[in-house]
């Protein structure tokens, strides 16, 4: 059951053996020995190196000191990858051959537009199935994140009321269970961020809503359903509250994986949305690798999304940087390609049933699990327990912690000791002790059913040996980080050099 033993693997440097060879590179021709050499002569001569300092290692060293690195990570392809909010599913590898296909990988951004008249018709109908799928007008491909996609939002927000001549609505009002990056988005273009309460039942609570609107008001910032994994009922009533005060809502579209093709923002009542496509629409997307967070408009927001748009003629397809209310340009060229070749080809390979089953089975699953769930002492749902969740649940460690000291974090970094990855922690904040899971569509139910046993073990511990939970993981590479130190650019180690020279500082393993 367990994946590895600890160990440090060592640096490639420090497995070089003086004189090991892996490849002999092929003799230079004299021809290009001669040219080469020119060049050479009209260097400086203090910007030629003598000899550089790289690893001596035969092929098979460097093969198993990377695969052993590798075996150190965990990812969507080694286990169930839970992580709520995240939606951590698995991507077929169909789309990764076909974003790495020569005609896509090798396109220049600087070609004429007449040699990449394939890939501008691939943005222009990967836009209008955003489209349909969010209920919105017009959808630019062009943020490279949800963040990124929420402070593009935020800057047509602030446009719109700029071009209305009302400049005071400086304000957008977020609830407490929203993401973190609401907030600072809104923070980032300018505005005043109000946050509103959360109700008994974890929706937003209306009273708390029409107190806070006001002539202020440029608009609000939404989930649904929200990060408790909730359907926000009351969502035309706040649409309207919202409209009436004369602001705008922003969906936050990041988790759309629990409703695409059953409901729509844009009927929900929004007029702006971001989607997540790395984590909705296939692509790998742990540890920040290039995703994108395209954003969708009603029609009468279509004026001033960034450019450039992609349009069509009749006869071509062609970038449009002739938009004079635009709020300008958000990214250099037209966003993440790959990632949206793989947006594409996720979108074809499903279709709209399969879009709407994969919603389907992800609901499915977070009840499956909330069911399997409930009676394990200690974990708890709290907010409308008896209400089904959509695409994740927050579970309370509180009452675990209250009995056995045994935290939510120690349940986390316990998972990974079974070879299994660990949640999300203390996120939405108004949970305590919080567990936010995801399975998503792609988990079976022998995997959630694994996931379910192995919680109920470590809560066993939990009230048998606490001790035991508390100083998990044993049997990762690494065990307890310090959070703070290693996060910390003054003792983050960034370089091989650093890592060597604060081995015992940075706390890596046994090393
Ligand atoms: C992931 C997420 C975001 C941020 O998306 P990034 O691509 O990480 O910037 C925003 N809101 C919610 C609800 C999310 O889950």
């Amino acid at each position: 059951m367990f994946r590895q033993a600890k160990w440090r693997e060592p640096l490639i440097f420090e497995l070089s053996v003086e004189g090991r060879v892996g490849h002999i590179p092929p003799r230079v021709d004299e021809e290009i020995k001669e040219s080469v050499g020119d060049v050479f002569q009209s260097f400086p001569k203090e910007l030629l190196r003598e000899n550089i300092n790289l690893p001596e290692l035969s092929e098979v060293d460097v093969a198993r000191h990377f695969i052993r690195l590798s075996e150190m990570n965990y990812g969507v392809d080694s286990g169930p990858y839970p992580l709520g909010s995240c939606t951590m599913k698995y991507n077929p590898k169909v789309n990764e051959d076909l974003a790495s296909l020569d005609n896509v990988a090798w396109l220049h951004p600087y070609q004429d537009e007449s040699t990449i008249q394939g890939a501008l018709k691939l943005l222009y109908l990967v836009e209008k199935w955003l489209a349909e799928i969010t209920g919105m007008h017009r959808v630019t491909l062009q943020p490279s994140a949800g963040a990124h996609g929420e402070y593009v939002g935020c800057l047509i927000i602030r446009a719109y009321h700029k071009f209305k001549g009302e400049v005071n609505r400086d304000e957008i009002i977020v609830p407490d269970s929203a993401h973190g990056t609401n907030p600072a988005s809104a923070a980032m273009a300018g505005f005043r961020v109000v946050v509103i309460p959360s109700a008994e039942d974890g929706c937003i609570d209306l009273e708390a809503l029409k107190a806070a609107v006001s002539s202020r008001t440029a608009g609000l910032m939404l989930t649904n359903p929200n990060t408790l994994g909730i359907f926000e009922e009351h969502i035309l009533e706040i649409a309207d509250i919202i409209h009436d005060a004369g602001g705008l809502l922003y969906y936050d579209g990041a988790n759309l994986n629990g409703i695409m093709g059953k409901v729509r923002p844009g009927d929900m009542g929004f007029d702006i949305v971001h989607i997540n496509v790395h984590k909705t629409f296939s692509t790998p997307h742990g540890g920040g690798g290039p995703g994108a967070g395209p954003v969708g408009v009603v029609d009468f927001l279509e004026k001033f999304l960034p450019i450039p748009t992609v349009e069509f003629d009749g006869k071509r397809y062609y970038l449009d940087y002739n938009r004079p209310y635009s709020i300008g340009k958000v990214r250099s060229f037209y966003g993440n390609f790959a990632v949206l070749v793989k947006t594409a080809a996720y979108i074809l390979s499903m279709g709209s049933r399969g879009l709407r089953e994969a919603a389907e089975l992800s609901v499915l699953n977070t009840n499956y699990f909330i069911k399997k769930i409930s009676n394990v002492k200690g974990l708890s749902l709290p907010f409308s327990h008896n209400k089904p969740r959509k695409h994740e649940c927050v579970l309370s460690a509180s009452k675990l912690f209250k009995d056995t000291g045994v935290r939510a974090l120690d349940v986390a970094k316990m998972l990974l000791d079974y070879g299994l990855h660990a949640p999300t922690m203390y996120f939405p904040l108004i949970v305590k002790e919080a567990l936010m899971i995801e399975f998503t569509d792609t988990e079976s139910k022998e995997n959630i059913d694994r996931y379910v046993d192995v919680l109920r073990e470590i809560v066993r511990d939990a009230y048998e040996n606490p001790d035991k939970v508390k100083s998990a993981p044993v049997n990762t590479a690494v065990g307890r980080l310090d959070d703070v130190k290693a996060s910390h650019p003054r003792t983050m180690c960034l370089s091989w050099r650093m890592y060597r020279k604060r081995l015992l500082e940075c706390s890596v393993g046994e090393g």
